[in-house]
């Protein structure tokens, strides 16, 4: 069997800080896996410049100026990681064999290709990158990071546990992936709903080589209601039970009220209907406001736009 053809996807967004480091890294890392016939020689190192409005565009036409295997493609505006790493692989499906998505700055270990390589030869489609240890994060962000997935999994969607987007997919996957035509996208939790055979490798998250997170908690925060709402129906379900819950405690405040009048004590208490009152109105807003918020995706999907919109590419198609 002849090796298989891997791209490497690495969405960067305002990263002239950290690519100058890493991709001479991915480089390195590439020819290493070519060297030991572990991929094929035509393999490519795929940037994906998120609409950067710093020098990331210039450096990786300079990267794929000065080597073959570099090669970008860029958003016509910035769209977000998720959007990013989709351009990404589908522009690599009809190219290559597999697909490792990585973040560009060097905080997942590369060297956890090789293991994600080898599970594909094993019969593995998806490999999912997991971190072992998040001693590089600090205790905020493990905490924070932590109770993201608890959420998650709590709120039904399905997702491997402390896996991010390093991940290894097969081009026969995408291919079926490609049939998910949903706009708002959570990769982590849509590849599970592929299927085929899956596996995991371990590596140890180091911290950012250059430049500053993207990601600080409020982002977190909406990526979580972001995933939640993109693939889970669950929370409209809690409203239904929260709702009933309620219903039954008023039912039983009813009856108290009866029973206190028929027994002759004068009801006083204005304080606490006045508070149940802005219970019940707080209850109705946080549930109309979580229809809301899957009425406005709904609004988004029915539109159809374009998921991504690649503007410019370092090859021609005569390359
Ligand atoms: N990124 C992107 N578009 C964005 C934000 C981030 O393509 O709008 C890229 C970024 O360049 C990096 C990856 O997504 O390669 C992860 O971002 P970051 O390292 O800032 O997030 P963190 O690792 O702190 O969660
Ligand atoms: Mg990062």
């Amino acid at each position: 069997m002849s090796e298989p053809i891997l791209w490497i996807i690495v969405p960067c967004y305002n990263e002239e800080a950290v690519l100058p480091i890493t991709a001479p890294l991915f480089l390195q890392k590439l020819s290493g896996l070519i060297a030991e016939k572990k991929v094929a020689e035509e393999s490519r190192i795929l940037f994906v410049n998120d609409g950067s409005k710093d020098k990331t565009w210039e450096i990786i036409r300079e990267l794929a100026r000065g080597d073959e295997h570099f090669l970008g493609i860029a958003q016509s505006r910035n769209r977000g990681h998720q959007n990013a790493l989709l351009a990404g692989l589908m522009e690599a499906k009809d190219r290559c064999e597999i697909t490792i998505t990585i973040d560009c700055d060097g905080q997942d270990d590369m060297n956890a290709m090789d293991a994600m390589v080898e599970e594909y030869k094993k019969g593995c489609d998806i490999v999912y990158g997991v971190r072992s240890s998040r001693k590089s994060d600090s205790f905020f962000k493990r905490s924070t990071a932590r109770s993201f997935y608890r959420l998650m999994s709590k709120m039904g969607v399905e997702m491997v546990y402390d896996h991010a987007d390093y991940r290894l997919v097969s081009a026969k996957v995408l291919q079926h992936f490609a049939d998910f035509r949903e706009v708002n996208i959570f990769l982590r939790g849509m590849f599970p709903l592929v299927g085929f055979k899956s596996g995991c490798v371990y590596y140890e998250r180091h911290e950012r080589m250059a430049g500053e997170s993207h990601y600080p908690l409020k982002k977190m925060i909406a990526f979580a209601i972001e995933g939640i709402t993109s693939l889970s129906v669950k929370p409209l379900t809690l409203i239904v039970v929260f709702g009933l819950i309620t219903c039954l405690l008023g039912f039983i405040g009813i009856i108290w009220a009866i029973v206190e009048v028929l027994l002759g004590n004068a009801v006083t208490g204005w304080a606490s209907t006045v508070c149940i009152i802005l219970f019940l109105g707080g209850v109705q807003l946080l549930s109309i406001g979580v229809i809301g918020q899957y009425v406005g995706k709904i609004y988004l999907e029915t539109k159809q736009r374009p998921r991504y919109i690649i503007s410019e590419r370092t090859w021609t198609d005569a390359d």
